[in-house]
């Protein structure tokens, strides 16, 4: 345990202000209510990204689409644009239901990331879009590519020649490396990823064969990136996509937002001051889930509530909002491992940049132990024949956490919504999970099964 003081107060001063400490200190799964949420009127004056910053985003995507089409042919059903479905999982509203006092009523949706074409995950969206405008600056730069042109001139051997001079570099615990990896090799750009300790072997073998360079560190996540920013810094022609600080990486996720409302239009799903919808996204760095909670908040307004979910030996989003410090507070700090098996989220040091400009967009956080993750993750399997990767069930136990325990009804109290839960949408994002291959698979299965599964 640490005996310094965090920020000038003892470990001990820390619990007597914040008494959920104590328990996020013994390792319990908690939920939190964020009291510096705000209604968007006030939160948007303090954040300097507009709505017109997604639709760029949203526009470049678009000019992408036909080279995306052209080299992942997967994604030429969907013209090109890499989106995933939603899907109503009612057995596992009926289960999640049987094990709480108070249960979840209205509406409980899957978003199905883990059916991203290119990678399997929600990287596909922040990761894969800061790529392609990397990809673009450089060309349009140099006079090779103009904004009204085809682009699928970029899989051409040409530009492919045109980009081997550039290199990009990233830091990642997993899935972020393989969405810019796969992209990034794809278009010619060399690449190197800085793996974590905790990235899964078959992650790093994927991106070897796709030509990539993987570094690996016996160290965290946070290492890795600054090993890979100290890298690039000495390079001009190397491009360092930061995990923590790039608001592109936040615009790419932000997009996800007016495609979701699309669907929902045309699902007739209304959200509205009657209908709230309420999302739950797993965080590791915070860039995922704090970019979709800044589109969200720009289409849906105060109608939407976003939550965060993290490991219980990881919970860095929630410390770091929860102490006001953010990035210069660490799970270690408070006597956490910040090891687990929900790889995508093993991150002990939050976003700086989402913590402190979006924190009073997000509603609230939650934890989640490994336990419970292979236990949803199992009975997800058998209700709803989904296989997730452990990361990805996170969302899961939200819905059930807020309507039953005392901050989680508080901030559905506060916010006038408590009378409108039977009409409510519980959007839980899924995140990832497509690319582990089978044997994989089968073993996070087998440990949900000896997990002692929910039915
Ligand atoms: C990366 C990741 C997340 C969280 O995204 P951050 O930007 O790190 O907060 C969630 N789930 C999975 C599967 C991921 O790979």
């Amino acid at each position: 345990m640490n005996t310094e003081r965090i920020s000038g107060k003892t470990i001990k001063e820390w619990q007597k202000t914040l008494p959920l400490i104590r328990k996020i200190m013994a390792g319990q799964e908690v939920f939190w209510r964020n009291p510096e949420y705000r209604p968007v009127d006030t939160a948007f004056k303090s954040i300097a990204l507009s709505y017109k910053d997604v639709a760029d985003a949203q526009a470049r995507l678009k000019r992408f689409a036909p080279f995306i089409a052209e080299i992942f042919p997967q994604t030429r059903e969907g013209n090109g644009i890499i989106e995933s479905l939603l899907r109503e999982i009612h057995n596992m509203k009926k289960l999640l239901n049987l094990q709480v006092k108070v249960p979840v009523r209205g509406t409980l949706l899957l978003k199905c990331d883990n059916l991203l074409a290119v990678s399997g995950s929600i990287k596909a969206r922040g990761g894969i879009y800061e790529v392609l405008k990397t990809a673009e600056t450089l060309a349009v730069d140099k006079g090779l590519l103009g904004f009204g042109d085809d682009y699928a001139i970029l899989a051409t051997d040409k530009f492919k020649r045109f980009f081997s001079n550039y290199a990009i570099a990233v830091g990642s615990t997993g899935n972020l490396g393989l969405s810019i990896g796969i992209v990034g090799a794809a278009l010619g750009f060399k690449v190197y990823v800085h793996m974590s300790a905790d990235a899964a072997l078959w992650k790093k073998q994927r991106l070897r064969q796709c030509g990539v360079t993987v570094v690996e560190y016996e160290t965290d996540y946070s290492q890795a990136v600054a090993a890979g920013r100290q890298q690039a810094r000495s390079d001009p022609n190397m491009h360092f996509i930061d995990d923590e600080n790039s608001l592109d990486l936040l615009l790419g996720y932000a997009v996800a937002a007016d495609r979701l409302k699309e669907q929902f239009d045309a699902l007739g799903r209304v959200v509205d001051e009657k209908h709230p919808l309420f999302v739950y996204l797993p965080c590791g760095v915070g860039g995922g889930p704090g970019g979709i909670t800044l589109g969200l908040k720009f289409v849906f307004g105060d109608h939407v509530h976003c939550f965060f979910a993290e490991p219980t030996a990881s919970p860095c989003m929630l410390i770091g909002l929860m102490t006001g410090l953010h990035d210069k507070v660490s799970v270690q700090d408070f006597g956490l491992s910040n090891i687990t098996d929900a790889d995508g989220l093993a991150v002990g040091r939050p976003s700086g940049l989402v913590g402190k400009t979006l924190g009073s967009l997000i509603s609230g956080s939650y934890s989640v132990a490994d336990k419970t993750l292979y236990r949803l993750l199992h009975t997800m399997a058998d209700q709803e024949s989904i296989f997730l990767e452990p990361s990805a069930v996170a969302g899961l136990t939200g819905p059930t956490g807020l309507l039953n325990t005392p901050e989680g009804r508080g901030y559905l109290h506060r916010q006038g919504v408590i009378e409108n839960m039977s009409d409510a949408t519980h959007l839980v994002w899924a995140t990832g999970g497509g690319m582990v291959p089978e044997p994989v698979m089968q073993a996070y299965y087998a440990k949900g099964a000896a997990s002692s599964a929910y039915a």
